[in-house]
């Protein structure tokens, strides 16, 4: 296969082994979007979970695929991460 046939970034299509309803206990911290407007569209390719989509003029997150990784608040404004959990830790 040539590199030029590659794809751009890996894929988290819905119903593949990606989408996992555990992300959620893997995430320390998750992205929130907090101005559409000053996102930059680049971090769609950025995403390497595929946890990124544009709809419409939005750019949504799918917390099912995200990681939580945090590339995307790193190269874009408008996106903060914030604590998964902010309740009580530890054992009870
Ligand atoms: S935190 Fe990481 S995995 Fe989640 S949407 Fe941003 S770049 Fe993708």
């Amino acid at each position: 296969m040539a590199l030029k046939e590659l794809p751009v970034v890996p894929s988290g299509d819905p119903g593949s082994l990606a989408e996992s309803p555990n992300s959620a206990i893997q995430r320390l911290y998750r992205p929130v979007i907090t101005d559409q407007n000053q996102v930059n569209p680049i971090i769609l390719l950025y995403c390497p979970d595929g946890a990124l989509s544009l709809t419409g003029d939005e750019i949504i997150v799918s917390y099912k695929l995200c990681k939580g990784c945090g590339i995307c608040a790193k190269e874009s404004k408008g996106i903060e991460m914030v604590p998964e959990y902010t309740g009580p830790r530890g054992i009870f």
